[in-house]
């Protein structure tokens, strides 16, 4: 028998393998697929998130406040379990703000980022007294005009275009000209106009980059970071509440990619905090990760609908695809496109495997699941299951193209 072809870094105690079908939080996927009620859907498992965020928890400093990203997973019901675990969520839009709210989640320990947020966004954050982490220039005025319209104080962050980059990340969101954050040369003008605006000044934001898998290069980004908002305070009208030097931790999804040491980066984050203490002792430091927290509990489940050979390539039609994980099908074939960790989660361990390529329905020749990989023989009705779906996913992918149906989600 052939070992599961699991994701290497996947724990086989976290999917067992009951009757050769995968479990997931208990249950084997085929009754997820009947208590579901439908395929496809995405299933998320609670005891992972858990010791994910316990993973953090032990290699980070007590002091360290650690902080969800919600647009990674914003379902609610993801959101609400891992509110009581963590220290913070960061939002993107009024949509995940409230659902940030409902979680129970205080509205001081919610900050609402990005980029063009609409001035309606803004006065909904200032109302519910989120902390609103300002962008440019503009956004700050408005946000003023706002206060004083809705007679309330807005609370706010600055958000620091740094002048380095995070190294060997997956996506820069740093350095050069960028739309986020105000670039870190003039954030000393910025913060002496704040002074004369009625806003309370919480913090400052600085995020470099997402899924990198180099502790090396997030040690010095965190550690460059700490530094430029410890120069940047003296500017600030006041002590910072908060400095969130962002997130970035990786996740391997492809052969090759190596499973991120958390050692050495919360070794350096012990140094960073006692560094911040000794400097500001009423500040804290805040990493506010998405992709590690949610990415390797999810899954995406689909059925095979038909199986078809096509000049020697064997084909499982599946009722899920691009339409619903864009990532796992390669980002509309931007990227070199490389297979995610893929199981037929119906028969797990086979004698022999046969190169198969899973698709969806979609008439593109980019809707692909898993290019000619090396699987189980899998025949109409199997399930496919693919890995490290847990982190955007659903809300990622463009769910109208085609109009087919949407998946389903549940948390186990
Ligand atoms: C998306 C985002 C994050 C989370 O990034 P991950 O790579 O998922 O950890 C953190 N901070 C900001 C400002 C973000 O926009």
């Amino acid at each position: 028998m052939n070992h599961p072809p699991l994701p290497v870094h996947v724990e086989v105690e976290d999917f067992p393998v009951k009757d050769n079908c995968l479990v997931i939080g208990g249950r084997t996927v085929a009754d997820l697929a009947v208590g579901v009620g439908q395929t496809p859907f995405y299933v998320y498992d609670s005891k992972l998130i858990a010791k994910r965020i316990n993973a953090l928890r032990e290699s980070f400093p007590d002091k360290l406040k650690l902080h969800y990203a919600v647009k990674a997973n914003p379902m609610p019901a993801v959101v609400n379990f891992i509110a009581p675990k963590v220290d913070g969520l960061d939002v993107a839009s009024a949509s995940e703000m409230h659902v940030a709210l409902g979680s129970g989640m205080p509205a001081n320990d919610i900050s609402f980022a990005g980029p063009g947020k609409r001035p309606q966004e803004l006065e909904q954050a200032v109302a519910m007294g989120v902390t609103v982490t300002i962008e440019s220039v503009t956004e700050m005025r408005r946000l003023a005009d706002i206060g004083r319209n809705i007679k309330r104080e807005p609370q706010v962050a600055i958000r620091v275009n740094p002048d380095f980059e995070l190294r060997s990340s997956g996506m820069k969101m740093s350095g050069g000209p960028k739309p986020f954050g105000i670039d870190a040369e003039i954030v000393p003008d910025v913060l002496r106009e704040l002074a004369t605006l009625p806003m309370h000044f919480n913090g400052f934001h600085i995020f470099c980059g997402s899924q990198n898998l180099n502790a090396e290069s997030i040690i010095d980004a965190q550690s460059k970071t700490v530094d430029l908002a410890l120069r940047l305070t003296e500017y600030a009208p006041r002590s910072p509440n908060f400095i969130n030097i962002g997130g970035g931790l990786g996740i391997p999804y492809f052969k090759g990619d190596n499973l991120l040491s958390l050692e050495p980066i919360g070794d350096n984050l012990k140094k960073l905090t006692k560094l911040a203490s000794n400097a500001l002792p009423d500040t804290s430091l805040v990493v506010e990760l998405g992709r590690y927290i949610i990415g390797e509990a999810g899954l995406y489940v689909c059925r095979v609908i038909d199986r078809k050979e096509s000049r020697g390539v064997t084909y499982l039609i599946t009722d899920g695809g691009l339409h619903h994980h864009l990532a796992a099908s390669g980002n509309f074939g931007q990227i070199i496109r490389k297979n995610y960790p893929v199981v037929v989660g119906t028969k797990v361990f086979s004698d022999d495997l046969e190169p198969q390529s899973v698709v969806g329905p979609l008439c593109t020749p980019l809707d692909i699941l898993a290019d000619k990989m090396p699987l189980p023989r899998a025949e109409i009705d199997d399930l496919i299951v693919v890995f490290q779906s847990g982190a955007y996913g659903l809300t990622a992918s463009p769910l109208n193209f085609l109009s087919h149906p949407y998946p389903a989600e549940l948390l186990v």
